[in-house]
């Protein structure tokens, strides 16, 4: 399923995306189905009976019940997550172009809430901000609640996936050792446009992901070149932290990041931003300065 989290005069509201006749289609699963949440924390947090509820009440769900995706404003999937966990330099070829080479363990920073937006929200660029620059990535949403997760078992606690730009103030960044301030400006966390679940994605170190600005290819990676797996980041972090629905593990950025190019591509007012994951979606927003 393609899970998605949509605006309407209620509020919020739990959908899911399917392709009617070439379209894509928002179904509106707490219409369909009144027993299931509006909020996809506490959605997830319902596990596989919920799931099986929401895959049911969509298959029952007559074309004429679809709503064009155009027609509604999709929120990103989960408005504010309780963690946002990310990884540093986990694709070689990103840490080397960044000065470092491979670390010999996940280089983990955080974002807050603040910076969550949906697809098609814009990146507001503060006007103390002189480096903004674009990571596309790889997001993992966790399902399951968990401690001390075996490697082996942790793609369980998976419920989905989805694209995540990871921007960065790399002025604000590197003013100090600790990335807290360049990372955690507002808006600064577009995800979206769907939470793929995981059953969708028979193997998520085996996908393209692209960074596109216009028709500018910027950013190139594959999942198989991952440092650490997304399994292996689940498994490390779970032993000293728990894992709760909702929580999300952006998974680190390829090669081909504004700051390690010759002059340097910062984002401009104007931009419109892709991050593209294969069997994943395309997550686009446009880029504006603060006024
Ligand atoms: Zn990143």
């Amino acid at each position: 399923m393609r899970l998605v989290t949509f605006a309407q005069s209620e509020g919020r509201r739990l959908g899911a995306l399917k392709m009617v006749d070439g379209q894509s289609q928002v179904y509106d699963l707490n219409q369909l189905e009144p027993r299931l949440p509006s909020d996809m924390i506490d959605f997830l947090e319902g596990g596989q009976p919920l799931l099986a509820l929401a895959e049911q009440t969509l298959a029952a769900a007559s074309p004429a019940q679809g709503i064009a995706v155009d027609s509604v404003k999709l929120a990103a999937p989960i408005p504010r997550p309780g963690k946002i966990i990310c990884i540093g330099q986990n694709y070689l070829a990103h840490a080397e172009e960044s000065n470092a080479s491979a670390p010999p363990f996940p280089i983990v920073f955080a974002k807050f809430a603040n910076t969550v937006i949906g697809p098609g929200d814009p990146i507001v660029l503060p006007q103390a901000v002189e480096k903004p620059d674009y990571e596309g990535e790889l997001a993992v949403v966790i399902g399951r609640r968990g401690r001390n997760i075996p490697e082996s078992e942790a793609l369980d606690f998976v419920a989905g996936y989805m694209p995540l730009n990871d921007v960065s103030a790399r002025d604000w960044q590197n003013r100090t050792s600790q990335w807290v301030l360049g990372k955690t400006p507002d808006t600064f966390c577009p995800m979206g446009p769907a939470l793929v679940t995981a059953d969708e994605i028979p193997d998520v170190q085996n996908l393209w992901l692209r960074t596109v600005i216009g028709d500018e290819v910027l950013q190139e990676g594959h999942t198989s070149l991952m440092i650490f797996s997304v399994a292996h980041l689940i498994a490390d972090m779970s032993r000293v932290m728990t894992l709760n629905p909702g929580d999300v593990i952006a998974t680190g950025t390829p090669a081909g990041i504004g700051a390690a190019r010759t002059p340097p591509r910062w984002l401009r007012p104007g931009d419109v931003v892709r991050v593209e994951i294969e069997g994943i979606g395309v997550l686009e927003n446009v880029v504006l300065a603060e006024q």
